[in-house]
């Protein structure tokens, strides 16, 4: 392995824990390396806006699916700030609030809020010029030259041998970024699954194991009626959906402890907000009415089958897992 690349792994490994900008810095740079594989030129140069573009689509995946922290609270990086801004906007004009990937939206926005977009990505790279790319090449009291950096300049300059190494380790520097990222998560978020968080937005496909009907056959057991856990009338078949109580962005797991049946408007204009304290205690409630319904039919009903689901089940109920649970996401 190179200097070049030890190099440039130990900044990662090493960068302190202020915000997370090194790392959405440097995930930029490595995956924008592939742009410019076959370009021979013996220098490439790549536009700080560039970087800011991409570091804004990292902001805003794990933004808008899992509401996560990348500072402590009270200093919101600037790029993470416009994002917040940018979300709202185009949430609010969609009337939609299901979370969405950049990749998928970012033609619209960039043309329907289109002003609002180009401040952004020009005030993200005055930011990132003066907090990051300097920075990114110091290490204690050494100094590195993994790209040529002048602030004057809207562009860093790279060797194209150097670009083509970070391309050609593409995979094993999104694995250490993503790690260290997650690591630095840890410390401004107490939601649970942030490894699993950070890298399922690099598939841009959040899968599912199951659907959430998979449910109906426990949840029916405590609720035949079908009775919304919200508003507490009962749901027409082709108004019923299943929510979760603490949401899904926070959990990002489907759990028979967690899910209730509501409206599909109930559901919806509920979005992602925290649980009420009724809410919780209700849900407390139900989970300890269907354990013991479950307890009583399982046999005959499911026999081993799905046996790890009441296992599950049993365990979330026995260890508080909504009291737990609440009492991480109130605080996001
Ligand atoms: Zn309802």
């Amino acid at each position: 392995m190179s200097k070049y690349l030890d190099d440039f792994k130990l900044i990662i490994r090493e960068c302190d824990y202020s915000n997370t900008y090194k790392m959405a810095w440097s995930k930029a740079i490595v995956e924008l390396s592939g742009k410019y594989v076959n370009d021979n030129s013996s220098t490439i140069t790549i536009k700080i806006s560039d970087i800011a573009e991409k570091m804004f689509k990292y902001y805003w995946d794990q933004t808008i699916y899992f509401n996560l922290f990348q500072s402590a609270p009270n200093q919101p990086p600037v790029i993470l700030q416009h994002v917040r801004k940018i979300i709202d906007l185009y949430q609010d004009y969609k009337k939609d609030y299901k979370p969405v990937v950049f990749n998928k939206v970012d033609d619209e926005i960039k043309t329907r809020f289109k002003s609002e977009f180009d401040k952004a990505i020009k005030e993200s790279v005055r930011n990132i010029k003066d907090n990051v790319g300097p920075f990114f090449l110091n290490y204690k009291k050494e100094k590195f030259s993994f790209y040529v950096f002048d602030k004057k300049l809207d562009y860093i300059t790279f060797n194209q041998c150097d670009l083509k190494e970070l391309y050609q380790n593409q995979q094993d520097l999104f694995d250490l970024i993503n790690y260290r990222w997650s690591l630095m998560l840890e410390d401004y978020n107490s939601s649970p699954r942030i490894g699993k968080k950070v890298r399922i937005m690099d598939e841009q496909k959040i899968r599912r194991p199951k659907a959430l009907t998979f449910f109906d056959k426990f949840l029916d057991y405590e609720n035949e009626e079908h009775v919304c856990f919200i508003c507490g009338k009962k749901i027409p078949s082709e108004e019923l959906s299943r929510d979760h109580v603490i949401p899904w962005s926070y959990m990002y797991s489907d759990d028979l402890w967690n899910l209730v049946y509501v409206h599909k408007g109930c559901n919806s204009s509920k979005s992602n907000a925290t649980p009420t304290i009724d809410e919780i205690n209700k849900l407390k409630e139900r989970n300890l009415k269907l354990q013991s319904e479950l307890h009583e039919v399982w046999q005959d009903a499911f026999g081993s089958k799905n046996a790890k689901i009441l296992q599950e089940f049993d365990y979330a109920i026995e260890h508080d897992f909504v009291d737990k649970f609440y009492l991480g996401c109130r605080g996001c």
